[in-house]
């Protein structure tokens, strides 16, 4: 009997796919740093038993009513909202993403981000590297404090819970706003529930970890940037469009908000043109926030043993339905 066939959108180094080599026929895409053509991503899942996807690849209708041996879809992120779930669930097809081996490295970035930011780092090193330096002053590149400030968390999931402990060791108080209340985590690590207009009002800076869905889609526009402190910095490490850019565009140009890291944008990659990018009190990084080599290698791997469990009838390690 033939093996099953199984598609990865991106060259990812052998040994991480070991595993699934000895279940199936592994082809990936040539490049590394870029997608896979629509057409032949179509192509392709045509004949796949299993697709191992990366964000950037929409795995919609169009794609799986034309997969019809397609049994396993293995996206390279947490998030999966560049995935039709519901249409995979109607087709059978198990959808199952990379929880948990990403929470530190992502909470890590988070809290670069925001001390990037704050501290209006990387202003300062090109300010050195472009030989601009030339003696101490005592207001250079002064920034805001981090230490004792409130931080508001949106979204306290596994990656908002990793950044409430970074921020624990910073002294901040922490406040955090989340779908359903989580008791246990207000106990545990001293954070507050607050209602989003409060924590908005309250926060120093706010940061946005919770998933792209129907709900979440713009859930900072303008009128929440104008209930934030004019000294405060938003951070976004969740997807873009939960920010509405538009807005935070005008809340720059208006100085409504003091600055703002982000790691994602409404529409990636983000060119040089782009209006956000002109605010030196924006941080703009290209969607990096799992991006260690060890996180990498473990997002790979766990992709791929729960492509190789499904296509052999056991359960996957992390499925989404
Ligand atoms: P998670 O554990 O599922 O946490 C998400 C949290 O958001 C949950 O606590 C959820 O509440 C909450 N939430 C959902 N809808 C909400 C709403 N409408 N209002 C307020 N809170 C809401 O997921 P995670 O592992 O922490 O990952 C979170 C997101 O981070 C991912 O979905 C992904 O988009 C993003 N991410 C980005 C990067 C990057 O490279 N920048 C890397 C990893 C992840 P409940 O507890 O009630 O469900």
């Amino acid at each position: 009997m033939s093996k099953p066939y199984v598609y990865v959108t991106r060259k990812l180094p052998e040994e991480l796919l070991h595993v699934l080599s000895q279940t199936a026929e592994v082809e990936c895409w040539e490049e590394t740093d870029k997608p896979v053509p629509r057409e032949i991503l179509l192509e392709k899942s045509r004949n796949a038993d299993g697709l191992l996807t990366m964000l950037s690849d929409k795995v919609d209708k169009e794609l799986l009513e034309q997969a019809a041996s397609l049994k396993v879809v293995a996206n390279l992120a947490v998030g999966y909202d560049n995935i039709d779930l519901e249409e995979a669930e109607t087709r059978n097809v198990i959808v199952c993403n990379t929880p948990d081996v990403l929470t530190d490295a992502t909470a890590d970035l988070a809290f670069a981000l925001l001390m990037a930011a704050a501290r209006r780092i990387p202003e300062a090193d090109q300010y050195v590297k472009k030989d601009k330096w030339h003696g101490w002053a005592p207001f250079m590149f002064a920034g805001a404090d981090v230490h004792k400030k409130t931080l508001g968390i949106i979204g306290m999931g596994r990656i908002g819970t990793a950044v409430a402990k970074r921020a624990a060791g910073f002294d901040m108080e922490i406040l955090y706003h989340n779908r359903s209340r989580k008791k246990e985590i207000e106990q545990d690590l001293g954070v507050k529930y607050a209602e989003k207009k409060e924590l908005l009002e309250k926060a120093d800076f706010v940061c946005v970890v919770a998933p792209l869905t129907t709900e979440t889609r713009g859930m900072i526009g303008k009128g929440e940037l104008e209930q934030m402190k004019k000294s405060a910095y938003l951070i976004n490490v969740s997807r873009g469009p939960v920010v509405d850019e538009k807005a935070l565009i005008e809340a720059m140009q208006n100085e409504v908000i003091a600055g703002a890291g982000l790691d994602v944008f409404e529409q990636e990659p983000i060119r040089a043109e782009h209006p956000l990018l002109k605010f030196p009190q924006v941080v703009a990084l290209p969607h990096i926030g799992s991006a260690t080599t060890a996180t990498r290698e473990e997002m790979a791997e766990l992709c791929a043993r729960n492509i190789a469990a499904v296509l052999k009838g056991e359960k996957a390690e992390t499925p989404l339905n």
